[in-house]
C-alpha cells in the first residue's frame, strides 16, 4: 500500500435531501433551509449500499479520527478543502468512581469538551460552515446561546467568511469573547435564543446571510451524528444500552438516531438501540413536559430560566423528531434543577478529573437519579455526554476558597495535617458526594 493511501478517506455518497415530516425530496446542490412544502426539518440522504462498500470495519482503522473518517455518510463533496480544527475523535472515558457511586457495572463519559471551541457544537458547525461554503454562501449567521456562536465564528474565520451571531445579552462571557476574538459581528439580544432567531432570519431575508440555526438547515445534524458513529466504533460496532444527553434544540439526539438507522442499513450494527434519554433543566423543560403528556409536539416554555445556557431553548423545531427517538428507543426525558447540575459538575470533576459544563453536570446528575429510581439497571452500559468544557464556566466555581492568605505557611500545616490524618478511602464509593 502506498503511504498516501493510508490516510485516504472516502467520497460522500450524498444523493438528495428528504423532508423528515412530509417526505418531499430535493436536490442537494443548493443552499436550503427547512422543507419548502411543510416547513419541517430536512435530512441529508445517502446511497448507503455504496457507502457500505467503502466504509467498512476493515477500512476505517486506517483513517484519522476526525469527521472525514465517515466521509461516505457525510455531505461534503470536497472534505480535503473544508475548514477543520481537529473536531471529533473525542475519548469515551470509563468513569469507574461514578459507576461505583451510582451503582452501574460500567459508566462511560463521551468527552466532547475536548473539541475545538470547547463543545460538541464544533462538529455540527464544522460541517455546516464547510457545506455552506462549498454551496456558495458568502456570509454565515446564527442565533445561539453561546457555544454554537463560538464554534461557527471559529470555522467562519478559518474559511475566510464573514460571520454574524445573535446571542442573549446574558450569554456566558467566555463565549461572547471568543466570537469577538474570531472577528464576528456580535448582536446581544434582550431575550432568549428564539428571539435571536428572529433577528438572524430578518438578516438572512434582507441580506442573504446563510442561517445556520439548529435543524433549520440539514448539515449541522450530519456533523453531530458523528458522535453516535464514533461511540459505535469505539465500542467495537455495538451500541450502549443507554445514552444520556443534555437536550436543547436536540440536534445531537436527532443526528445520532438518524446515524444509527444508517449504520444498521449499512450492516455495521444490528437493530438494538440505546435508550435515548433527554435531560433538560427544571426551568426550561418543554421536551420533558411533552414526553410526559404523550404529545408529539412540545409547546413553547414560557419564562425559561437556567444557568445551563445550552438548555435554555424554549421551543425546538425538531421536537417531533426528539420525541420520536425517545419513545421508539424506550428512553425517557428528565428535568434536573440548577443545584443538581452543579452537584453533577462537582461529581465529574472530583471523581473523574473531568471539568464539565453545567449541561453535562445535568446529565451526570440524571444518570444518578435514573439509576437510583431503577429506570436504568446496574448492567445497562450507559454513556453520559459531556457536551462542553467547564473552562467556559469558571464563574460557577467559588474561587474564594483559594484566596491569598498572609499566613500561608500556617495553612500548609493545616492542610498537611488534614490530608495525612484522612483515612485513605478503599474506593470512591466511600467518598462523600461533595
Ligand atoms: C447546545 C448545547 C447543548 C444542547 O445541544 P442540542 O444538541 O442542541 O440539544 C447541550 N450542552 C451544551 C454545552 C451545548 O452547547
Ligand atoms: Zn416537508
Amino acid at each position: 500500500m502506498m503511504p498516501s493511501e493510508r490516510h485516504a478517506t472516502g467520497r460522500s455518497s450524498l444523493t438528495h435531501l428528504a423532508c423528515s415530516f412530509c417526505s418531499a425530496t430535493y436536490a442537494p446542490d443548493q443552499l436550503t433551509t427547512t422543507c419548502p412544502v411543510c416547513g419541517k426539518v430536512l435530512f441529508a440522504r445517502y446511497d448507503l449500499a455504496a457507502a457500505a462498500h467503502a466504509m467498512t470495519p476493515q477500512a476505517l482503522p486506517l483513517r484519522p479520527w476526525n469527521l472525514s473518517r465517515y466521509a461516505e455518510i457525510l455531505p461534503l463533496q470536497n472534505p480535503e478543502s473544508a475548514p477543520t480544527l481537529g473536531e471529533g475523535g473525542t475519548p469515551l472515558h470509563d468513569a469507574p468512581s461514578l459507576a461505583r457511586q451510582f451503582g452501574f457495572d460500567r459508566l462511560l463519559i463521551k468527552d466532547e469538551g475536548l473539541n475545538s471551541t470547547g463543545s460538541f457544537k464544533a462538529r455540527g458547525l464544522a460541517m455546516a460552515v464547510a457545506r455552506a461554503k462549498e454551496l456558495g454562501a458568502t456570509t454565515v449567521a446564527i442565533p445561539s446561546a453561546g457555544n454554537a456562536a463560538a464554534a461557527m465564528t471559529a470555522y467562519a474565520a478559518r474559511a475566510g467568511m464573514p460571520a454574524v451571531v445573535a446571542m442573549p445579552k446574558d450569554a456566558p462571557a467566555a463565549m461572547r469573547a471568543e466570537c469577538l476574538a474570531y472577528g464576528a459581528d456580535v448582536l446581544l439580544v434582550d431575550g432568549l435564543i428564539d428571539d435571536c432567531g428572529l433577528v438572524i432570519r430578518a438578516g438572512a431575508a434582507a441580506f442573504g446571510w446563510c442561517d445556520l440555526s439548529t435543524l433549520r438547515e440539514p448539515y449541522r445534524a450530519e456533523g453531530k451524528k458523528t458522535m453516535g458513529i464514533e461511540i459505535a466504533e469505539q465500542l467495537g460496532w455495538r451500541l450502549p444500552d443507554a445514552l444520556i444527553y443534555p437536550t436543547g434544540g436536540g440536534t445531537g439526539i436527532v443526528g445520532m438516531w438518524k446515524a444509527f438507522a444508517e449504520l444498521e442499513t449499512m450492516g455495521l450494527i444490528g437493530p438494538a438501540r440505546p435508550k435515548m434519554i433527554a435531560v433538560q433543566a427544571e426551568g426550561c423543560a418543554p421536551i420533558v413536559r411533552a414526553f410526559a403528556a404523550g404529545a408529539t409536539h412540545a409547546e413553547r416554555w414560557s419564562n425559561a430560566q437556567t444557568l445551563a445556557a445550552g438548555l435554555r431553548v424554549p421551543a425546538a423545531i425538531g421536537d417531533y423528531l426528539i420525541l420520536a427517538a425517545i419513545r421508539e428507543s424506550g428512553g425517557t426525558a428528565i428535568a434536573v434543577s440548577d443545584a443538581e447540575m452543579q452537584v453533577g459538575m462537582s461529581l465529574a470533576a472530583k471523581n473523574e478529573g473531568l471539568f464539565v459544563s453545567p449541561e453535562s453536570g445535568a446529565a451526570v446528575s440524571a444518570a444518578r437519579t435514573l439509576r437510583s429510581h431503577g429506570f436504568l439497571r446496574a448492567d445497562d452500559l450507559t454513556v453520559i455526554f459531556s457536551t462542553g468544557s467547564g473552562l467556559m464556566h469558571v464563574d460557577l466555581i467559588d474561587v474564594s476558597a483559594g484566596a491569598i492568605d498572609p499566613h500561608a505557611s500556617d495553612l500548609v500545616a493545616v492542610i498537611g495535617a488534614r490530608l495525612s490524618s484522612a483515612q485513605k478511602p478503599a474506593g470512591a464509593a466511600h467518598r462523600p458526594y461533595r
